[in-house]
């Protein structure tokens, strides 16, 4: 056993965080268990199930940290770079705008592998 000798409660009693103090319950002469006792105002707790301990009170996190979506970015800045608005080869047509290496029409915002940055 290798518990500290206090912790914290958030007592039920006085409504303080405060110090909990373990003692030893006898029955007669035999320790058969531990209860505590909050520091403030001495209510007494019989066991440690029932001793609102701080640490107990914290809900679980159902989410780990990890699980945590990435900041939201629909295009990183590499990325934008290689639109075919951003492309030499777009052609700006009254039609539309066309890919020069494929000869499709492409969107601005097309991703595009032959990509080649348009000189400014
Ligand atoms: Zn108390």
């Amino acid at each position: 056993m290798n518990k500290p000798q206090a912790r914290e409660i958030n007592c039920s009693a006085c409504g303080e965080v405060t110090l909990v103090r373990a003692e030893p319950v006898y029955d007669g002469f035999k320790k058969v268990g531990e209860c505590f006792v909050c520091t403030a105002c001495g209510k007494q707790y019989a066991s440690e199930e029932e001793t609102p301990f701080v640490n107990a009170v914290a809900k679980p996190t159902l989410f780990t940290e990890a699980d945590r979506p990435e900041k939201v970015s629909v295009f990183s800045e590499d990325e934008r770079q290689r639109c075919c608005a951003y492309c030499r080869e777009m052609v700006l047509n009254p039609f539309g705008q066309r890919c020069g290496i494929t000869n499709r029409f492409v969107e601005a915002t097309d991703l595009c592998e032959k990509f080649a940055k348009k000189e400014k």
